[in-house]
């Protein structure tokens, strides 16, 4: 899993690699480089998932454990 992204400002576009957290969702930010802050956007939790190169953890999580179960009922463990 990856837990380092890449946050770009909309507004000034300075670029911050940033250690995403696994066990909370980041709905806010403020820019290092113009002090603004980020929220997420409209329809998403984070602002990882807005702003950055690399979904959140939790959201990686939730990809991978869905694409594990497609293999099987989900209830078995196997
Ligand atoms: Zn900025």
């Amino acid at each position: 899993m990856d837990t380092l992204s890449t946050l770009k400002c909309p507004t000034c576009y300075y670029q911050a690699i940033e250690l995403m957290p696994t066990d909370r969702i980041v709905d806010s930010y403020q820019c290092k480089g113009c002090g603004t802050v980020l929220r997420a956007k409209p329809g998403q939790d984070c602002v990882f998932c807005s702003y950055g190169d690399v979904p959140c953890p939790p959201v990686q999580a939730r990809r991978t454990s869905s694409a594990e179960q497609g293999t099987c009922c989900g209830a078995c463990g196997g």
